[in-house]
């Protein structure tokens, strides 16, 4: 099934089971102090719960566009190393606004997965969650026991507080959580490792694709919870995660929503995909960053210096860089895949096909003035490599590189080699340090358009800089 019709498969169904179809919301926030960019199904639904709005239907369906890269959810540092985590992904849902609750959240899930979607029983595993004794919260009995009327009960387990409790924030709306994982792997390495032991273990084969969040207490400013007068149902399930599973591959990037993309950038950079690691880490990335980078513009969010324009501006500088080092691209070439994309995600996206020419523009742009500094970059580091008189070039120099440059110290580290030098590390490190030192400094006392309500909602954005190859993954590519 291709996924234009398992993201519409998914919508008729809840369609058919009374909820209104809406379109996406923007992925980038603007009246949300809280949030840079809409990292979940939910977040543009919080006033409905909050009960501060009231929607057009108590029972809504949609595709959502997220973005984890920033705040509480980020998933950077994974992209392009594991299979499974997108910065820019798609997050199906189904929503009751104080209408049905458990039971039918549960029964539908399932017979969509089951029935409709035709996925193997015996591939699925649920959690429930178990309670929480030291918060006085109970187990979640309900779930459990609307579960075992349709799941053997050695396919149920019991999660903790950090999987299987779901809070909007320090107050408000909160509840237990049921998840559905799949185990995709092949019947040997099933004979080896029970699933059940491997769900929520970041393995590449036995992922959680479904989320079914049920709302039903409200915490208080106090700490403690008191019933929610209307229960409600948040659900959010990984589009190309389900794509994978019912696309019969083991890798997210294998599915359809990828392989496009996949295809052009090889084509472009003449590289192969699925024989080196470093340059699948490379190609993965790229693929994955396009879209993040390529919707944020499409939705009005240039890359820029400042909030969540940087934010998108080093996503893009990310993709560049892995081209560069791992693709050997000197030139643009990201931009190119923006025809790819649109003409892919443009019947369910149409804002990719009406901002194609801006958004090649943008990266195009982006990618020319990034490569010039990469350039200057590696002048600069010629002639430290001239002037070094041992065989090891400066902590501070590379960290010049770094901060001046936009140079990753691991594409200084891999410059450097090749010429016989090594970098002091443990410099950089010290540099570095300082450095965040200062910026935490100067942004105690920052202004800019993103108002900081609590320190625990701050966005942050962290891990920008790891270029080293470390593949965890296993990967089978069909081809
Ligand atoms: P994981 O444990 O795999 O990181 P999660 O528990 O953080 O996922 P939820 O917040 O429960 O994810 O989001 C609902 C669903 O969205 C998940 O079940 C998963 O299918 C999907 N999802 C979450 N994060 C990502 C991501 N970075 N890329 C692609 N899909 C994701
Ligand atoms: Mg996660
Ligand atoms: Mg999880
Ligand atoms: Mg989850």
């Amino acid at each position: 099934m291709k996924s234009q019709d398992i993201r519409s498969k998914f919508l008729t169904f809840f369609e058919d089971k009374k909820h209104l179809i809406v379109p996406s919301a923007p992925m980038v926030t603007k009246d949300d102090p809280t949030l840079m960019f809409i990292n979940s199904g939910m977040a543009p639904f919080k006033e409905y719960f909050l009960g501060n709005a009231k929607p057009k239907s108590s029972r809504i369906t949609d595709s959502q566009k997220c973005l984890r890269v920033s705040g509480k959810h980020n998933d950077l540092e994974e992209v392009g190393y594991d299979t499974y985590h997108h910065t820019l992904f798609e997050m199906l849902g189904n929503w009751s606004f104080g209408d049905y609750f458990k039971k039918e959240a549960i029964d539908w899930a399932w017979e969509l997965l089951t029935k409709v979607f035709k996925i193997n029983k015996d591939i699925l595993y649920v959690t429930v969650f178990e309670g929480d004794e030291s918060e006085g919260i109970p187990m979640d009995q309900e779930a459990y026991d609307f579960w075992k009327a349709i799941v053997p009960e050695d396919r149920i387990l019991m999660g903790n507080k950090k999987d299987n409790f779901w809070e909007m924030g320090d107050q408000g709306p909160c509840g237990p959580c049921s998840e559905i994982h799949v185990d995709i792997r092949s019947d040997e390495e099933k004979a080896q490792v029970p699933g059940k032991d491997l769900v929520n273990q970041d393995h590449p084969q036995v992922v959680e694709i479904w989320n079914l969040v049920f709302m039903q207490y409200n915490r208080k400013a106090n700490g403690s919870l008191e019933n929610l007068p209307n229960k409600h149902i948040d659900t959010g399930m990984g589009f190309e995660r389900l794509c994978m599973v019912l696309q019969g591959v083991q890798s997210n990037y294998d599915t359809d929503v990828f392989t496009p993309l996949i295809c052009e950038i090889e084509t472009i950079t003449n590289s192969n995909y699925g024989k080196e690691d470093e340059v699948d880490v490379a190609i993965r990335v790229v693929s994955d960053h396009v879209r993040a980078v390529a919707f944020s513009i499409a939705d009005g969010q240039l890359p820029s210096n400042a909030g969540a324009g940087y934010v998108i501006r080093r996503i893009l500088r990310r993709a560049i860089r892995y081209g560069f080092t791992f693709l050997n691209q000197k030139e643009p070439f990201i931009f190119k895949l923006v025809e790819t994309l649109s003409a892919q995600m443009g019947k369910a996206f149409p804002e990719l096909k009406s901002q194609k020419t801006l958004i090649e523009n943008v990266i195009k742009e982006e990618e020319q003035s990034f490569l010039r500094t990469l350039d200057q970059g590696l002048l600069l580091l010629d002639r430290v490599m001239e002037d070094t008189k041992t065989d090891t070039i400066a902590g501070t120099k590379a960290f010049e590189l770094y901060d001046t440059y936009g140079f990753p110290l691991d594409l200084t580290q891999l410059i450097a080699r090749e010429k016989g030098y090594t970098i002091d590390v443990e410099g950089f490190d010290a540099e570095m340090k300082k450095q965040k030192e200062r910026s935490r400094q100067a942004s105690a006392s920052e202004t800019s358009d993103w108002v900081v309500l609590k320190e625990d909602d701050v966005e942050e954005f962290v891990g920008y800089d790891r270029l080293k190859v470390d593949v965890r993954i296993t990967r089978y590519r069909k081809v």
